[in-house]
This record gives structure tokens, sequence and C-alpha cells, in this order.
């Protein structure tokens, strides 16, 4: 099948694209596309896009549609985030597309399995125990997600096969020491490339664990994770 029978035919399901400013990210601040498929193998329990995981909504949208909608934007630089991206159907010719029109591809992910697709980084985020959804819907995810969650053997072969960016949410001090215990057990890992973000979506919690954690990352060589979009335009969806 040609490339262009394949853009045309190919149908993945999206929550939204928009246009604003990379957020939380090595790459922060620069004039980004975000893609949001939705569908999460996961459920944790602080989802800040419960659209895509606990209720799933969206609609099904062409390679070829995307692709067009994306000439809209001024910017090369595309995220592709979700929901989990990679359990999408069609995410290997999105990102081939995406890499022929010459896109610098971010791929937001949990790191839950490994599909090898163009990617040129690769932002993955294993979930801590802080994730597990024990009082959600009578605890009925927590086993499910806490056995899924966290696969060090995908998170070392995607460091291996492109840049990366180790990304972990944190709410308190446990959570970093359990960051740090995954860092220990994988190879090769940059500390520049492992980024501590508060957990929170309001102003106020932002700012107090930002505090809180900027002096854990200048202690550990770790990189500060802002939540630049919230900080700009709140809480809210597309942007
Ligand atoms: S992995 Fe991401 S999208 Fe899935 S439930 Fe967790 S925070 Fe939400």
């Amino acid at each position: 099948m040609s490339t262009e029978t394949t853009a045309a035919t190919v149908r993945l399901k999206l929550t939204e694209i928009f246009f604003s400013l990379q957020g939380e990210s090595t790459r922060v601040g620069l004039p980004t596309v975000f893609i949001r498929l939705t569908g999460c193998p996961l459920r944790c329990v602080w989802c800040d896009t419960e659209y895509t995981s606990w209720q799933p909504q969206g609609e099904m949208m062409t390679v070829a549609e995307i692709l067009t909608r994306l000439a809209e934007f001024p910017t090369r630089h595309v995220v592709v985030t979700g929901g989990e991206p990679l359990i999408a159907p069609g995410i290997e010719e999105l990102c081939a597309g995406l890499h022929r029109r010459g896109y610098h591809i971010t791929i937001e992910t949990a790191a839950v399995l490994f599909k090898d697709v163009a990617c040129d980084l690769a932002s993955l985020s294993p979930k801590l125990t802080n994730s597990i959804p024990h009082r959600r819907e009578g605890g009925r995810w927590a086993a499910r997600h806490d056995k899924q969650r966290l696969r060090l053997d995908v998170i070392q072969e995607f460091m291996e096969r492109s840049d990366y960016q180790l990304k972990f949410v944190i709410e308190q001090a446990e959570d970093v020491e359990e960051a740090r215990t995954i860092v220990a057990q994988l190879r090769g890992v940059d500390p520049a490339k492992v980024l501590l973000m508060p957990q929170g979506v309001r102003h106020e919690e932002l700012a107090r664990r930002g505090l809180w954690l900027a002096e854990i990352c200048k202690r550990y060589g770790y990189r500060f994770c802002p939540r630049l979009h919230i900080e700009l335009y709140g809480n809210r969806r597309g942007v």
C-alpha cells in the first residue's frame, strides 16, 4: 500500500489537537502542536486527562486528516500524547507520516509497552505508587493498575533507541526515593534527563510542592519540571 493510501485509510481515535507551548519537558516553552489520542490501560488516581482514561472520549480521524490539520499551525514540533498513545492502532502510521513531513516528534508515554515508532524524544513517565487508585470506584482498578504501571525493560528499550527524558510525578518524600530506586535499576541514566514534576493542577499546590522539589533537584542533579501551561492558562483543556 502506498504511503498516501495508508494515510487516507488508517484511523486513530483523538480527543483533541491543539497548539500551545510545551509545558512539561526538557523542551519547555517551545511552540508545539499536541495530538491527544484517547484510551489508556492505566487509571492514575490523579490523572489530569480523565477524558482519555477514566471516561474516554474521542473521534476517529485518518492520518491524512491529522496531517492536514497540523499544517495550520506554525511549528515543526509535535507531541503525540494521550491517554497512552502507544496502545492506539495506527500509531506507527501516524508517527511515520509526521516523520516524513519533517516534524520533531515527542512521544509522551507511561512506557508500559514498547513500539518501534518514529520518535525524536521519548518522554517516559513511569507511574509511581502514588498513582494507584485505591479510593476511586471502590478500588476496582487498583490491582490492575499496580500490576501494569512499571516496566523497566520497556523504559530501557526506549532509552537505547532515541533521545529520552524520564519524568516522575512527585507528591511527597517517599516518591523521590521511589523514583531514585527506579533510576538506579536502569543503565546509563543521565541525571539531567530525569525530570521531577510536582503533582497538582492548582497554582498554590504547584508553588508549594515546587519550592520543596527544587531543593531535591539541586541535591541530586535532576531537572525541575514546571507545569508551564497550568501556570499560564490554568487547568483547562486544549492549552
Ligand atoms: S497514564 Fe496518563 S492518561 Fe493514563 S491514567 Fe495515568 S495520567 Fe491518565
